[in-house]
C-alpha cells in the first residue's frame, strides 16, 4: 500500500513526486512513455524560471526533463513503466490497474496530460509519418531542404514553425484566421524570420499523395474556394506539422471525476470531487497550461496529500 501514486510523469508528476518522496511519503510514479510528458518533445523552454538562453543554446525540454527525473529519483519516489488500464477512486483504497499488477494506495494525483488535437481531414491519418507530423523534434530534420506547412496560430504552431525553419528551405504557416493567437515576443521573432512565411483564412481539408505527403487540398475560409497545392516536381513530398491545441488523456476518469470540456475540475488546492484524488497539469481545468504552471499543481498537490494524510483527513 502506497501513500501516493502518482499517474504520469510529466512536469506535473514528476515535481508531485519529488515533493511527495521529501514529505517522506511513499511514492509510486506510474508512466506509459519517456518521463517529460509533452516537453520531451519540446526543442526550446525559453521561460521556465532558471533556464537562461543564448545565442548558441536554449534548454530543450528533454534536458530539463532528466534533471527533473533525477531530483525525484533522489528523494525516494518509486517508478513503474506500465500503463494504465483502470481506476477505481472511490473509496479510502484506491486501486490502480495495469496490464500487469493492481496498485494500491491512500491517495492519487492524475498528472496524465494531455494530447494534440488532430486537423479531423481526409487523409490525415493515412499520411502520418509518411509526411503529417505532430512533433518538430522529432521529424523536422527528414525534411532538410524541403517545403514545409504548418498548422495552427498559437504558441507552439510558430515556435515550431521557427524550428523547422532551421532544416526545411521554406516554412508555410496556415492559420484559419487573419492574426495570429501566439504571443507578442513570439511574433516578434517570427516576422524576423525570412524563411517562414503565413497563409492567412485558411484551413486544410484534405491530404493526399502517392505513398508520401505531395498534395493537400486548402480553403480559403472566407470565400469558401478550395485549392490544391502540388509538391514540388523534383521534391515530389512536402511536410504537414500540425500544432492546433491539446486534448485531455481523461478518458480513464470519465463517470468518477467531475469534468468541464473532458479536463478534470479541482480546488486550488488539487483536490478533485473525490475525497483523497488530486489532480495536476494540463489535464486539470485551467486557464495557462505551461510548464511552470504545471510543476506548480504537482507541488500543490503533493503538499495539500502531506496536509490530508497528516491531519487525518484521509482515514
Ligand atoms: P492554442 O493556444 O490553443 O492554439 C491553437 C491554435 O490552433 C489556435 O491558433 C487555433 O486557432 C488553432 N486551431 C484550433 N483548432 C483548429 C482546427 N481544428 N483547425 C485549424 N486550426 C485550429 O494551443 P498551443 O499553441 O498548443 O498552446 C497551448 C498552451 O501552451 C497555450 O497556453 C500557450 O500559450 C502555451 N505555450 C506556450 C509556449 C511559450 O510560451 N513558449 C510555447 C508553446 C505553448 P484560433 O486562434 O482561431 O482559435
Amino acid at each position: 500500500m502506497y501513500d501516493v501514486i502518482i499517474i504520469g510523469a510529466g512536469p506535473a508528476g514528476l515535481t508531485a513526486g519529488l515533493y511527495s518522496g521529501r514529505s517522506r511519503l511513499n511514492t509510486l510514479i506510474i508512466e506509459k512513455a519517456a518521463d517529460g510528458g509533452q516537453i520531451a518533445i519540446t526543442d526550446e523552454i525559453e521561460n521556465y524560471p532558471g533556464g537562461l538562453s543564448n545565442e548558441e543554446s536554449t534548454e530543450s525540454g528533454s534536458e530539463l526533463t532528466k534533471r527533473m527525473s533525477r531530483q525525484v529519483a533522489q528523494f525516494g519516489a518509486e517508478r513503474v513503466s506500465a500503463e494504465v488500464t483502470k481506476v477505481e477512486l472511490e473509496g479510502k483504497v484506491k486501486k490502480v490497474h495495469t496490464y500487469d499488477a493492481v496498485y494500491e494506495s491512500r491517495a492519487v494525483i492524475v498528472a496524465s496530460g494531455a494530447y494534440p488535437r488532430l486537423i479531423g481531414c481526409p487523409g490525415e491519418k493515412e499520411f502520418t509519418g509518411r509526411g503529417v507530423s505532430y512533433c518538430a523534434t522529432c521529424d523536422a530534420s527528414f525534411f532538410e531542404d524541403f517545403e514545409v506547412f504548418v498548422v495552427g496560430g498559437g504558441d507552439t504552431a510558430v515556435e515550431e514553425a521557427m524550428y523547422i525553419t532551421k532544416f526545411a528551405r521554406k516554412v508555410t504557416v496556415i492559420h484559419r484566421r487573419d492574426e495570429l493567437r501566439a504571443t507578442e515576443s513570439i511574433r516578434e521573432r517570427a516576422s524576423k524570420n525570412e524563411k517562414l512565411h503565413f497563409m492567412w483564412n485558411s484551413v486544410v481539408t484534405k491530404l493526399d499523395g502517392d505513398g508520401l505527403l505531395s498534395r493537400m487540398t486548402v480553403k480559403d475560409t472566407v470565400t469558401g474556394e478550395e485549392r490544391v497545392i502540388e509538391a514540388d516536381p523534383e521534391d515530389g513530398l512536402f511536410g504537414v506539422f500540425v500544432f492546433i491545441g491539446f486534448l485531455p488523456n481523461s478518458e480513464l476518469y470519465q463517470g468518477q471525476l467531475e469534468m468541464e470540456d473532458n479536463y478534470i475540475v479541482a480546488d486550488e488546492r488539487m483536490r478533485t470531487n473525490l475525497k483523497g484524488v488530486y489532480v495536476a497539469g494540463d489535464i486539470r481545468i485551467k486557464p495557462f497550461r505551461q510548464v511552470v504552471t504545471a510543476t506548480s499543481d504537482g507541488a500543490i498537490a503533493a503538499m495539500q496529500i502531506e496536509h490530508d494524510l497528516a491531519s487525518g483527513e484521509l482515514d
